[in-house]
């Protein structure tokens, strides 16, 4: 089952059924409807920029992964995809997240969302559940892409990005030295650039910051607020209670934020209740988080559950919080009226 939610414009009412909705079914059997799509897909597809009508387009934002480290038959790892003016600006890639993008395309008639249109992707660490796809994002039909990849991550995203070059270069030297015509010869490369805290990137419209998050001693980790002309996002990444996100979030758009069960967790033995005490946010933390930003909603992703229902995360930061919270599955996506 996947959403769409248009900003403000859907009753509150309208919303908590959503959220039934969601829950009912994110843990139930896999829709078929889920995957019908408005165009054909298993096209070759290039442009050499953004159309007039894709220029004009308000900021969506589609959820390509809600999941974990833990395999799951309806969530690919972790990633959020920002769509501005034609580009598609992507928020960590976990495992399973470029197929998603490609179902995304065809679904809601995103052309940057064609695995080798996505321009830019945005590391907020380096563990493995948040960056597995980032060879399928590199290298999807890299032949064809216009430029390359770029990168931002942590200190080790370089080091990454020479290791993908490493990676690809048997399939590059077949198609670049053989019969294959290739556009670009450099297209699988991947131009990485560490982050530092604070601007990234600034232009039309468009800001994205980096700030440090507390994601224990995976050090550094790091959560973006991203603000276009029409909507304020900003993403947690992993991070334990980080007061740095109640003041980025507040009275955002959409806090998109990880969790834990706090039922869930205690599941768990005493060394993993610990060490996730230390990395992650538990659902009551987060109800705390919740009423000191305000945000207009606060989407869940990257939760993890522990033999919890799906639900109980949910009743556990509505006792605690009274704004709208949604539990995100893939594929959602996000849009705002005009102001
Ligand atoms: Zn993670
Ligand atoms: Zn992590």
């Amino acid at each position: 089952m996947t959403n769409s939610y248009p900003i403000s414009r859907v009753a509150s009412t309208l919303c908590l059924l959503c959220v039934l909705i969601v829950t009912s079914c994110s843990s139930n059997s896999l829709n078929q409807a889920d995957y019908s799509l408005t165009l054909p897909s298993a096209r070759i597809e290039t442009r050499e920029a953004p159309s007039p009508e894709e220029l004009a387009e308000k900021t969506k934002v589609v959820i390509l992964g809600t999941g974990t480290p833990i395999p799951d038959a309806f969530r690919a790892g972790s990633s959020i995809a920002v769509i501005h003016k034609g580009q598609s600006y992507l928020f960590d890639v976990g495992s399973g997240a470029i197929r998603q993008a490609t179902i995304a395309r065809y679904k809601y008639d995103i052309p940057s969302l064609y695995p080798s249109q996505i321009c830019c992707v945005f590391l907020s660490h380096l563990h493995s559940d948040h960056i597995m796809d980032l060879s399928e994002l590199a290298h999807t039909l890299w032949w064809r892409r216009g430029n390359g990849l770029q990168a931002w991550g942590p200190i080790g995203v370089e080091p990454i990005a020479n290791t993908l070059d490493e990676l690809i270069s048997i399939d590059a030297n077949f198609r670049i030295n053989g019969v294959q015509p290739v556009s670009n010869p450099d297209g699988f490369r991947v131009d990485a650039a560490t982050i530092t805290p604070g601007i990234l990137l600034q232009e039309d419209d468009l800001t994205i910051e980096a700030f440090l998050v507390d994601h224990g001693d995976i050090d550094p980790a790091f959560g973006f607020k991203i603000i276009t002309n029409d909507l304020s996002i900003v993403i947690s990444g992993d991070t334990a209670y980080s007061e740095v996100i109640a003041e980025k979030a507040q009275g955002v758009d959409l806090l998109f934020h990880e969790v834990i069960s706090r039922q869930g967790l205690e599941q768990n033995s005493p060394d993993f209740q610990r060490y996730h005490n230390s990395v992650h946010t538990t659902s009551n933390e987060l109800a705390r988080l919740a009423r000191i930003a305000q945000p207009k909603r606060l989407v869940l992703y990257h939760g993890l559950f522990y033999g919890t229902t799906e639900a109980s995360v949910l009743n556990e930061i509505e006792a605690l919080y009274d704004g709208e919270v949604i539990l995100a599955n893939d594929l959602d996506i996000f849009t705002t009226d005009s102001r």
